[in-house]
C-alpha cells in the first residue's frame, strides 16, 4: 500500500467487537487480572493501554519500524529515548536540533553524565571527526529549525552504522508521510505528535519508533519506568489527526510551494529558507531522502522593524510557537523557540531579529499572500 492508504488502513480501522470505525477510548487506570493466570494482556495503564497500543502500532507501521511508543509530549518521547544511554556515554547532536532537545541535553542529561558534542550536521565530516571511543549515539533532525537546513540522512546514518552508534532522528517536520528515517538507516525515530501528526493544534503528544525489537525493549523500559505516558483521550486525537495527514500535508505543502517564491520576489524580503525552493542549497539531497519539502518555511525581512511590523499586522496567521496545525502560524524565533540561545551564538547560527518562521496552514494560499502583502507593506 502507498503511504496515503496506510494512513487509513492501519490495522485499526475497525474495532473488532462492535464494528465501530475507530479506536475506542479505554479510560481506565487498571485492569482486572482475573485468576492471575497471566492470560490478560494488560495490568496497569502506565505499562500499557489498548488505546495507546493502537497508536503505537499505527506509528510503527507508518515508520516501518519494529515497535512504537507513545508519550505525553514530543520532548517526553525524546527525553525517554535519551534515557537508554548511561553516564559516561558520549552523543553527537546536530547543533540546530529543537531547542527543547538542546536544553535537556545541555542541562538535565549533562548533570547525569551524558556528554554531548554539537556539530553542523550538514557537513558529515564533522560527525566523523567528533566520534570518540565512548561515543554511543547520534541525534539528527532534518529539515532543521528555523533555517530549514537539510542533513544528508543516508550519509550521516551510514557513518553512525559504521561506528556502531545508535542513531536517532527527529522526524517531526516531515512525518512518515514524507520521510522515513528507519528506511534510510536510522535506529530510532522520534516525533512531536503535537505538530503535523495531530495536526489541529489541540493536543500535546509524542512518539518514538525503533527499528529493532531489542532497541524497543530498552525504550519500553524507560517508557514504563519513567512513566511519561499520554492519556487515552489525547492519543485518540492523534489517531484521528493521522487519518487526514495526507490531504493536510499535500495541501499545506502545495501552499508553501506557492508562497515561498512569492516571498522571495518581495522587495521587503532579503532571504527565504524552504527546501522546495529552487536555489535552496540542499534541495536535491532532500528530494532523494524525502517525498516532499513540507509546509514550514522561514524568511528574513530587511530590518527588525519590518519583522515586528509583519507580526503585528498579519491577520491570517497566529503569532505563536508551534507548527503543523491546520491554521497558519507565524513565529519569531529570537523571542520564542531560540530565546534562550546567547545572542552572539544565535547570530552565528543565522537566527537574526529579522527572521520569521511560517507554518503554512490550510487557508487559501491566495488569501495568505494578500495578507502577507499588507503585513509587509
Ligand atoms: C515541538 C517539537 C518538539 C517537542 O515536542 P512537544 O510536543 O512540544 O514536547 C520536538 N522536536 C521538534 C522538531 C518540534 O518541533
Amino acid at each position: 500500500m502507498n503511504r496515503g492508504t496506510l494512513l487509513i488502513h492501519n490495522g485499526h480501522e475497525t474495532e473488532p467487537l462492535s464494528g465501530a470505525l475507530g479506536v475506542p477510548i479505554i479510560q481506565t487506570s487498571t485492569f482486572d487480572q482475573g485468576d492471575l493466570s497471566g492470560q490478560r494482556e494488560y495490568d496497569y495503564a502506565r505499562s500499557g493501554n489498548p488505546t495507546r497500543k493502537a497508536l503505537e502500532e499505527i506509528i510503527a507501521s507508518l515508520e516501518k519500524g519494529a515497535q512504537g511508543y507513545a508519550f505525553g509530549s514530543g520532548i517526553a518521547a525524546i527525553a525517554s529515548v535519551l534515557g537508554i544511554f548511561s553516564a559516561g556515554d558520549h552523543l553527537i547532536a546536530a547543533e540546530d536540533i529543537y531547542g527543547g532537545s538542546w536544553r535537556i541535553l545541555n542541562t538535565f542529561y549533562k548533570r547525569w553524565g551524558l556528554e554531548m558534542t554539537p556539530v553542523d550536521a550538514t557537513d558529515p565530516d564533522q560527525i566523523r571527526r567528533a566520534i570518540k571511543p565512548n561515543t554511543k549515539g547520534l541525534f539528527l533532525e532534518t529539515p532543521s529549525n528555523p533555517l530549514l537546513k537539510i542533513t544528508n540522512l543516508p550519509v550521516c546514518l551510514g557513518i553512525a552504522q559504521e561506528a556502531g552508534l545508535i542513531s536517532i532522528v527527529d522526524n517531526t517536520f516531515m512525518t512518515p508521510y514524507l520521510q522515513r528515517p528507519l528506511e534510510l538507516g536510522a535506529d530510532i525515530v522520534v516525533h512531536s505528535a503535537t505538530k503535523f501528526l495531530g495536526g489541529h493544534s489541540d493536543v500535546i503528544s509524542g512518539l518514538a519508533v525503533t527499528k529493532t525489537e531489542a532497541l524497543g525493549k530498552r525504550v519500553y523500559a524507560v517508557q514504563n519506568g519513567f512513566g511519561a505516558v499520554p492519556g487515552p483521550w489525547d492519543i485518540w486525537l492523534v489517531i484521528r489527526g493521522l487519518k487526514t495527514l495526507k490531504v493536510r500535508m499535500d495541501a499545506q505543502e502545495a501552499s508553501a510551494r506557492h508562497i515561498a517564491p512569492w516571498l522571495k520576489a518581495h522587495e521587503g524580503v532579503s532571504a527565504v529558507f524552504y527546501p522546495g525552493l529552487p536555489g535552496h542549497p540542499d534541495r536535491e539531497i532532500n528530494e532523494v531522502q524525502a517525498a516532499g519539502a513540507g509546509a514550514v518555511l522561514s524568511f528574513k525581512t530587511r530590518t527588525r522593524e519590518q519583522a515586528l511590523g509583519f507580526l503585528a499586522k498579519v491577520k491570517l496567521a497566529a503569532t505563536a510557537v508551534s507548527l503543523g496545525g491546520v491554521e497558519t502560524i507565524a513565529s519569531y524565533p529570537v523571542k520564542m523557540s531560540h530565546a534562550s540561545i546567547p545572542p552572539a551564538e544565535r547570530e552565528r547560527l543565522g537566527i537574526t531579529d529579522t527572521l520569521i518562521r511560517i507554518s503554512v496552514g490550510l487557508e487559501d494560499p491566495e488569501d495568505l499572500i494578500a495578507d502577507f502583502a499588507q503585513a509587509l507593506a
